[in-house]
């Protein structure tokens, strides 16, 4: 296992900015996850666990102890029962896995094609799109305890998976790393398409659309919207949405409707949110004095996302944050919401 020192940071992540890990391994094996582990501790030093660096900012500090980079591979697949199983190696890239099951004719994850990061990485925050979370088919992990120093499986009901959050980014966070994950998967069973983007696409199809059309699909609107990482594409230089659809009380969205239509307002309604009274962090945003293409020097907000703080070239983690601060700021004033963050801050 080669520990290397001073490893630079920023060109691991999409985002892009950041310091350099004071030491740095990739663990390609179960056996060198562990002797990262052990060397962690027989140094003092913490340790932070980097997939493909999509949702991170790194601080220009960097992180003084050691990055250890999953890069655990393997896409195995078996039938049992009409459900396919695929175990899968958390260094694997996510897309690249989603390609392998639609390959396989298999659905539940077509929706969350053309998510950047790897497989490890979609556990911790639940990742979701159009219409589809992971938690829907992940089966059970196997993850290192960084506690005890033994692996150790979780069914998915031990995940406390709901929106955007598992026990890995909340009550446990940085204990475990994630080694495999299995997902059951239907075979042969038709798409999901419940998103209006995706109904808006497939609206003029005589036919059920098939897998692979839906994974398409998807990725298309994605590159519209630059949250499809694409060389060249200034915009897509992000950590996706930086901020999480904020989930309100009855009485909290009573009070934001009461003050949108002070202004003349009205908030927009989306069946997928209301029914949680989850509100659209894009619509605060951008009726916070905010729009897309926003622009405060080396940062700004995608012109195609209202959600995505983009890095527009040779731009710092504190002009991200400082971004970042002030719509929280502007939204808290106008709304009175405290916006919460999905990216992970590191150092
Ligand atoms: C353009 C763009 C579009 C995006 N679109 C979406 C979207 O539609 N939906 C969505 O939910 N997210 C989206 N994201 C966010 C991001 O891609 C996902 O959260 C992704 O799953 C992060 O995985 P990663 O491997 O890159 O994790 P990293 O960014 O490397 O790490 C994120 C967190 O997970 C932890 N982690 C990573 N791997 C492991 C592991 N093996 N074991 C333990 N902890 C681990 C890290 O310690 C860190 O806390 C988008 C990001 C970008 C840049």
């Amino acid at each position: 296992m080669l520990i290397q020192e001073n490893v630079a940071l920023a060109p691991l992540t999409t985002m892009g900015v950041g310091g350099p890990a004071r030491y740095f391994v990739e663990a390609t094996t179960v056996d060198e996850v562990r002797e990262a582990a052990r060397y962690t501790e027989s140094h003092k030093l913490s340790l932070f666990v980097l997939g493909g660096g999509s949702n991170l900012i790194v601080s220009d500090r960097g992180w003084p102890g050691l990055v250890l980079k999953v890069g655990i591979l393997g896409i195995n697949h078996r039938h049992v029962h009409g459900s396919a199983y695929f175990d899968v190696g958390a260094g694997e890239d996510w897309d690249g896995f989603v390609t392998a099951a639609v390959a396989h004719n298999c659905s539940g994850i077509e929706c969350l094609s053309g998510i950047p990061g790897s497989v490890g990485g979609t556990p911790v925050q639940n990742v979701g799109a159009y219409g589809q979370e992971v938690a829907e088919t992940i089966d059970s992990l196997v993850a290192f305890d960084l506690k005890t120093g033994e692996e150790q499986e979780f069914e998915k009901g031990d995940c406390g998976f709901s929106y955007r959050t598992s026990i890995f980014n909340t009550n446990q966070r940085g204990r475990y790393v994630i080694l495999r994950v299995t997902f059951a998967l239907k075979h042969g069973w038709e798409p999901r398409i419940a998103y209006a983007d995706l109904q808006k696409y497939f609206a003029n199809s005589k036919q059920t659309p098939t897998l692979p059309e839906v994974r398409e699909a998807v990725r298309q609107i994605r590159a519209s919207k630059s949250m499809l990482i694409t060389q060249g594409d200034e915009d897509a230089r992000s950590a996706g949405s930086f901020f999480k659809n904020p989930v309100l009380s009855p009485e909290g969205f009573a009070e934001l409707k009461r003050r949108a239509s002070a202004k003349g307002l009205e908030i927009p309604s989306y069946p997928a949110l209301d029914t949680q009274h989850k509100v659209s962090a894009a619509w605060l945003v951008e009726h916070s004095g905010f729009s897309k293409g926003y622009s405060k020097g080396r940062v700004g907000i995608s012109r195609k996302h209202a959600l995505a703080i983009v890095n527009r070239g040779g731009a710092t983690a504190a002009d991200i944050l400082a971004l970042k601060d002030e719509i929280q700021q502007r939204v808290q004033e106008a709304w009175g919401i405290g916006l919460e963050i999905e990216p992970v801050l590191v150092g």
